[in-house]
């Protein structure tokens, strides 16, 4: 178990908190893929819970009692079969990762990541934060008896979220710039070692997300999708899940591997235009607006690992408007009795578009990966729904609505 540069290889050991290689390059956690192969088979993952921790032989943890956890991952599969009929695909499921202890898929990466600091013996963690991360950290790091400092760009975070990082008792720190800023600001505290920073540029995190695509595999009996399609934001997650299908792949679990598609929102969409000008890499934006602001991010730091992904796997990335992703949020409430916040329905609203321009096949098998919970964001869902009836206690008049429809 190494940490590896994808850029120059140069490898690391594990204990050295270094967060980027020499050279600049982003890391990545390799492992011996012949010795899990050997150790492990389909019957004794099976044994096991599902969620994180039921893949412990691939992920970077040394000493099992040092394990921080809230029992994250395990998160449903539904089969759609509302939405297939709505959008006329053979085949589609949701992975809801709203299902998560903090409500988004951010705690898969906090569980393996709070856990490090553990082995480490680090004090104090911190990130930046458009909502999620902050939230989960909060939490882990409250369970894990840490100190937690939290950056957050000042008016754009969901109530929900920045709730949930008060409560839990970090530091919240909200700066007047937006979450590129603050992720520049919390860089520079981890390079003079005041904080151990766990944004996704830690690959640690991406470790623990990766089990997105393990249980993907595992809840469909051990197949494969054809398609995976995930909201892209830092672009952390995409890469992540990309690796679990992988590393499935190496260790002889699984045999084929899915299109890697992503999705941004129109007014964030550095990864879209790398994309389609097939360049490796991409120009930020200085100024990144969308409705969906756990996806409002104009450099996105795993931009390399998410582009090679999409490249490698043939998969694709597009963008959608906000009004896109509010319809989308809409039907796959209406139709599906699941409540994602914004971000995470740019998965739904991607695929939609994707197949009206022919990019997707109708008969593929698709999994689209819901990130955060509904509640997380309770002013977009207000202002995108009907003002509830007001009326007198007059059972008459209660009547009589409910014969109008
Ligand atoms: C963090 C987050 C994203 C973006 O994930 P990246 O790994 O940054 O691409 C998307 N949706 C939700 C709800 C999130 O919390
Ligand atoms: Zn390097």
């Amino acid at each position: 178990m190494l940490q590896k540069c994808i850029k120059c290889g140069k490898t690391y050991d594990v204990d050295e908190i270094i967060y980027t290689c020499e050279c600049g390059g982003l890391l990545e956690i390799v492992y011996d893929y012949e010795e899990i192969k050997n150790r492990i088979s389909k019957e004794t993952l099976r044994k096991r819970q599902i969620g994180v921790w039921r893949y412990l032989e691939y992920l970077p943890v040394k000493d099992e009692r040092k394990i921080v956890t809230l029992f994250e991952g395990g998160t449903p599969l539904y089969r759609c079969k509302n939405l297939e009929k709505e959008l006329g695909v053979k085949e589609l499921y949701v992975k809801n990762e709203g299902a998560n202890p903090t409500g988004s898929f951010k705690d898969r990466g906090m569980t393996v990541g709070v856990t490090r600091a553990n082995e480490l013996g680090v004090e104090v963690v911190g990130c930046a934060s458009t909502g999620n991360t902050s939230a989960s950290l909060a939490a882990y790091s409250a369970r894990s008896g840490k100190k937690c400092i939290v950056l957050l760009p000042e008016g754009k975070v969901a109530l929900g979220k920045l709730a949930q990082a008060m409560f839990y008792g970090a530091k919240v720190i909200q700066i007047n710039g937006n979450f590129d800023d603050a992720l520049e600001m919390v860089k520079q505290l981890a390079r003079e070692k005041l904080i151990y920073l766990l944004n996704s540029i830690n690959p640690f995190r991406l470790e623990g997300q990766k089990t997105i695509g393990f249980e993907i595999c595992d809840q469909l009996n051990w197949q494969v999708p054809d398609r995976v399609i995930v909201p892209v934001g830092n672009a952390g997650n995409i890469s992540a899940i990309w690796k679990g299908f992988r590393e499935f792949e190496a260790t002889g679990i699984i045999d084929e591997l899915p299109k890697m598609t992503g999705i941004q929102a129109e007014g964030a969409k550095p990864i879209v235009e790398a994309f389609k000008r097939k360049a490796k890499d991409i120009t930020p934006y200085k100024n990144p607006e969308t409705i969906a602001t756990a996806i409002r991010i104009g450099n996105p730091v795993n931009a390399p690992k998410a582009l090679e992904a999409i490249y490698s796997s043939g998969g694709y990335a597009e963008a959608v408007s906000d009004e896109e992703i509010v319809e989308a949020q809409k039907l796959l409430a209406r139709k599906e009795g699941i409540f994602v916040e914004p971000a995470s329905a740019s998965s739904i609203a991607g695929l939609k578009k994707l197949l009206d321009e022919g990019i997707i096949d109708r008969d593929e098998r698709i999994v689209c990966i819901t990130t955060g919970h509904g509640l997380k964001d309770p002013d977009a869902a207000i202002r995108a729904s009907e003002e509830p009836i007001k009326i007198e206690c007059d059972i008459d008049v209660l009547k009589k609505i409910l014969k109008e429809d």
